[in-house]
């Protein structure tokens, strides 16, 4: 989902680049590090040489990580998963998959061709830096290059979800026991244990190992590992709860109408009579939905001009209305709801008639039950 904080940096075969500015703090670690380590280890190249390479290499070390997603995109697509977004942060990058692969196979496929992308690129940098010199700067920059892409490819091998492990793990006990949650559920434990470990390390690392800070790296991925299981386990927990319904299987007959020509007295003298100010749908004579009026609409209105003010003319018009259609998935129906910031939603049968409502509540209550369990 583009929010604020993502920028279109490139489109390859439909496929949108984006990053958040969390990835230039990380673009711009490496090019500094890389500058100490090649000045560190190439003494005799001069400082502009120095500069040039780490800032190449850093460029380059990102083109690799666009690469690794691509062939996760692209596999995803030939197994019918469209992506319309790689996301790039601070951990590297995210192909922002529509939906889960239906089969163990294509999972498997999809999460595994990453890391593979990345050895190949590892390999064949290494193999043309053997080529030249090591000391002269292109040779060191592949040679760089290559071992950070043989680093990227077993990191996201760490069987923590949402690393490509995880999804990998979780890909070969789904093909063993054929149960998706159940193997989500497997995939995520491990993915705790390793992350506790991960943890643990960087912290004994710390106090015992090193005495240093260096730990604090470790300890720092465990967390972010341990977060991660346990938010996806959740999504997909949610995920599977939500796909059982659809909206219309939830939604609520009993809403109030108030016909679009009544005069705005008689419908203030209504709603404070019953003391309800939930919002009235405004539906023509037949049941199509026209608008919405709560009394809030009221507020900025002339009390001496209630009698000749019509429904229609305060109302919220269909236009300007969210709703939801009879078919539609609760998870999206949840989506609206916070995106537009509302609780309820006028939900509309194919013939744009109004079949319903459906509120917020509801579908939490629903949610609740079936996590209960
Ligand atoms: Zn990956």
């Amino acid at each position: 989902m583009p929010t604020a904080r993502n920028h279109r940096l490139i489109r390859i075969q439909g496929i949108d680049v984006e990053y958040d500015w969390s990835w230039f703090i990380i673009l711009g670690l490496i090019a500094l590090t890389l500058g100490q380590y090649f000045q560190a280890t190439n003494a005799t190249w001069g400082q502009p040489t120095i500069w040039a390479a780490a800032a190449i290499t850093a460029a380059l070390f990102f083109a690799c990580v666009v690469i690794h997603e691509l062939a996760h995109s692209f596999m995803a697509r030939a197994h019918g998963l469209p992506v319309h977004t790689i996301r790039l942060f601070i951990f590297g990058g995210v192909s922002e998959l529509t939906k889960e692969p239906e089969k163990a196979w294509s999972e498997f496929l999809i999460a595994i061709v990453g890391p593979l992308a990345s050895v190949v690129i590892g390999a064949i940098c290494i193999g043309l830096a053997r080529l030249g010199s090591a000391h002269a700067p292109i040779p060191a920059v592949l040679y760089w290059l290559g071992w950070i892409n043989i680093f990227l490819a077993g990191f996201n091998l760490i069987p923590g979800f949402p690393l490509d492990g995880g999804r990998v793990l979780r890909s070969i006990i789904w093909g063993a026991n054929g149960n998706f949650l159940s193997a989500t559920k497997w995939a995520t434990q491990i993915g705790k244990i390793v992350a506790v470990l991960f943890m643990v390390y960087g912290v004994m690392e710390i106090f015992v190992l090193r005495a240093d800070i260096s730990g604090l790296w470790m300890a720092f991925i465990g967390w972010f590992l341990l977060r991660a299981a346990d938010a996806s386990w959740r999504q997909t927990e949610a995920k599977a709860a939500l796909d059982h319904y659809a909206v219309g299987d939830l939604s609520s007959p009993f809403y109030q109408t108030v016909p679009p020509e009544e005069s705005i007295e008689d419908y203030f003298s209504a709603v404070s009579e019953e003391h309800n100010f939930r919002p009235s749908m405004v539906v023509d004579d037949q049941d199509r939905l026209i608008g919405v009026i709560t009394p809030a609409e009221l507020r900025d209105s002339d009390r001496m001009r209630w009698s000749q003010l019509r429904v229609r003319d305060l109302m919220v018009p269909r236009p300007r209305l969210v709703t939801v259609s009879w078919q539609e998935g609760l998870m999206d129906a949840l989506q609206k709801m916070a995106m537009n910031n509302v609780s309820q939603l006028p939900v509309l049968g194919e013939d744009d008639r109004l079949r319903g409502i459906i509120r917020r509540d509801r579908i939490i209550q629903v949610l609740q039950n079936s996590l209960a369990h």
